[in-house]
């Protein structure tokens, strides 16, 4: 536990959840310098939906802390906006969960039928009897997000050493860490490596997803559509984000024919009606994935190492939430939703 002003605190990767957290602890007044190798961040990858009610998210704490962070999320797409400069498209477009397959009802939601339900999704398949509306669950362009928050950092003056690889701490207390540009000693340090994380011993893991948008015009799909194995997700500009595959299979890149097969199959047979929607774009990235799926957040393995890692399908989510706890934590004010994501869960000690 520090106390906030006149600290100098290092967060271990400029992905999304380590610029949210740079953020939150400039605007506490404290020092900031973020290290980032320039790995393409999970951050870039995702699909920006702000919907753990559509996840499945129901009872304990990751859901509690999930459904906090949502509410969050509308005064933090206002404050990044205003720091930044630049939209970050947060829509409140609500989501459908089409009642297919082994599908259960979410935590909140309305039911509707078969012809409420093809209303609302152009060329949702005929079979569908129905589905559940969930109003209060969202989107955002996690790129822009990304964008936003970099600029937002560096307006309020913060430092972004880009090119930067962490390989560990420098020395047993972690007065410093060991850098491709040479010790860098602060206060404290926060761990935002993402699905890298796991080189600090912790058991975080990467999870590949690939991804690919189709082509529309704005206002086509006007919500989420959050199927059994695929979703879809617009964006302002009419895109059409469909995900994601789930491969534990490391860091191997690449989209695969596999992989875009298994997606696109998905996606048409829950809306025929895209099959005539050109192909933008495919994409792959790495969630980092706890062995119980929730993520490491609070104090570390060393007194003065934070985590903010293991954000698995929901670190765009969890961003603002985040945050929030871990200047919280490093300020002095713990948070008891904390000791749910604890590293000490897991057991062992990572040292
Ligand atoms: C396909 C896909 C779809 C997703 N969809 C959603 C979604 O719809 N909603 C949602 O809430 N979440 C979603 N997620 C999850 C979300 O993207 C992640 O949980 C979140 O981005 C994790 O953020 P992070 O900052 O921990 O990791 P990242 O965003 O991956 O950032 C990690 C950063 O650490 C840096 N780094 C790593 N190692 C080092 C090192 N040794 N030295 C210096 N820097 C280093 C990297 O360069 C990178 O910038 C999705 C993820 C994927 C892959």
């Amino acid at each position: 536990m520090l106390s906030g002003c006149g600290m100098k605190i290092c967060i271990l990767g400029g992905g999304l959840i380590g610029l949210a957290v740079a953020l939150e602890l400039r605007l506490a007044g404290v020092e900031v310098v973020v290290l980032d190798r320039g790995s393409v961040p999970a951050g870039w990858a995702a699909a920006g939906m702000i919907a753990p009610a559509a996840e499945g998210l129901a009872g304990g704490p990751l859901a509690d802390l999930a459904f906090a962070s949502r509410a969050l999320w509308p005064a933090w797409a206002v404050r990044l906006e205003e720091f930044s400069g630049q939209g970050i498209d947060y829509t409140p477009c609500g989501a459908l969960v089409p009642a297919v397959g082994d599908a259960i009802a979410p935590a909140e939601g309305q039911w509707w039928d078969s012809a409420r339900m093809a209303s609302a999704v152009p060329g949702l398949a005929p079979e569908i009897a129905g589905g559940w509306w969930l109003e209060k669950e969202a989107c955002v362009d996690n790129r822009k997000v990304l964008t936003a928050l970099r600029l937002a950092v560096e307006r309020l003056g913060a430092e972004i050493w880009a090119g930067v690889t962490v390989t560990g701490p420098a020395d047993p207390g972690l007065a410093a860490v060991a850098t491709s540009a040479g010790p860098v000693a602060a206060d404290a340090f926060v761990l935002a490596q993402g699905a890298w994380s796991g080189a600090w011993g912790l058991p975080v893991q990467p999870l590949k997803g690939q991804m690919l948008a189709l082509e529309s015009e704005p206002g086509w799909l006007g919500a989420i559509v959050f199927g059994e194995d695929i979703y879809l997700v617009p964006r302002r500009d009419g895109r059409i984000v469909l995900g994601a595959t789930q491969e534990t299979i490391g860091f191997t890149p690449g989209n695969t024919a596999g992989g875009m097969a298994s997606l696109l199959a998905a996606a048409l047979t829950l809306v025929p009606g895209l099959a005539s929607h050109c192909i933008l774009e495919q994409w792959w990235g790495f969630r980092p994935v706890s062995p119980d799926a929730a993520p490491l957040i609070g104090p570390g393995p060393w007194p003065n190492l934070y985590l903010a890692t293991g954000h698995h399908r929901n670190g765009v989510l969890l961003a603002p939430v985040t945050a929030q706890l871990v200047t919280r934590a490093l300020t002095g004010d713990e948070d008891p939703l904390l000791s749910a994501f604890s590293y000490r869960r897991f057991g062992g000690d990572p040292r």
